[in-house]
């Protein structure tokens, strides 16, 4: 079988790309190494999705977007893409245990969270170290725990930890933080968030789990340890691109660069998502790309 759309990745941008193609009957597959949703599916409580007053869930919106995509007939097949080659004018989708065929490919499998890189971070992964606090956040009932990071990740997830955490501690680079407005003002109200401004996490220590950090003042250089059970760590994402290097241009970052079509320099192959250069990576200019990514798919099929 050839496909007309293969999708990488079920993200937002994903089950929208799929939603349009299958929705204009071109045969579409979906491939997802794990779960629909991508990392809006680990996000607790989505507030500014439209059409949601009260806030949705993301595991339930991703859930909805997939029956959705589902009911137009897109296939979905769990898979972890390794390699996409493209020979007269097919691309190859390569999986670890099966490879398929498609006309064009829509690459939206978005990011993975960016690790700080410090000692005892691999170490204590699952014993204390979470990128996910959606997922982990109710293991620290009582418990003091930081939050390295200042951005809307970071600052949301501070505060979906405050029902279960005693203390949050937030470590930030800077003395300033980078999330919204809306986001800190309701941080700065917490009484269990405690910010610990200009500094960066140098290691994680404990013995069988996390037990302290060690925290250095960027501008003094002074060294501070402080006990807590549990690190969250929000300081942005990294692209999944590896497995498409060579079809695409990359920025610095390592983001597709794609045009206003989604189109990346390989006819035939677009991007959707966190996984492009853009300047907003939200849940709603993730379904837009995946939707515009879509149409251009078809158009492409119809010219060529
Ligand atoms: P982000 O906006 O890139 O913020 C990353 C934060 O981590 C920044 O505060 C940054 O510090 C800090 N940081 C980066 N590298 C670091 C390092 N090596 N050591 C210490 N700190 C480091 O990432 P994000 O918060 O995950 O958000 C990603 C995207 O998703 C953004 O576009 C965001 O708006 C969006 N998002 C939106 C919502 C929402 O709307 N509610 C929720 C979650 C995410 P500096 O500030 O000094 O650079």
């Amino acid at each position: 079988m050839i496909y007309d759309v293969a999708v990488v990745g079920a993200g937002p941008a994903g089950l929208a790309a799929g939603l349009y193609a299958a929705r204009a009957k071109l045969s579409t597959v979906i491939l997802e190494k794990m779960f629909p949703g991508g990392q809006a599916a680990l996000t607790h409580h989505i507030e500014n999705y439209p059409g949601f007053s009260e806030g949705v869930n993301g595991l339930e919106l991703a859930n909805a977007m997939k029956k959705q995509v589902e009911k137009f007939g897109a296939e979905f097949i769990n898979g972890d893409v390794e390699r996409i080659e493209k020979t007269d004018d097919l691309f190859n989708i390569f999986m670890k245990a099966e490879s398929i065929k498609a006309k064009t490919v829509i690459l939206a499998a978005g990011a993975q969270p960016r690790k700080l890189g410090v000692k005892g971070e691999e170490e204590f992964i699952g014993r204390g170290i979470s990128y996910c606090a959606t997922c982990d956040g109710a293991f620290y009932k009582d418990k003091p725990i930081a939050m390295v990071g200042g951005g809307d990740s970071a600052i949301q997830e501070a505060l979906y930890l405050t029902r279960f955490a005693s203390t949050i501690y937030v470590i930030h680079r800077r003395n300033e933080l980078r999330a919204t407005k809306i986001l800190q003002d309701r941080a700065f109200n917490s009484e269990k968030i405690k910010f610990v401004w200009d500094s960066v996490v140098n290691e994680i220590k404990g013995k069988d789990a996390v037990e302290e950090i060690v925290v250095e003042n960027v501008k003094t250089g002074k060294l501070d340890s402080i006990p807590v059970d549990g690190v969250f760590v929000a300081i942005g994402y990294t692209p999944i691109t590896d497995f498409v290097k060579d079809l695409v241009e990359l920025d610095e970052e390592g983001y597709i660069i794609t045009d206003e079509h989604m189109a990346t320099k390989t006819p035939g192959l677009f991007a959707a998502g966190d996984i492009r250069q853009k300047p907003l990576r939200q849940v709603v200019t993730a379904v837009a790309d995946g939707a515009i990514a879509a149409v251009e798919a078809g158009k492409f099929l119809e010219n060529n």
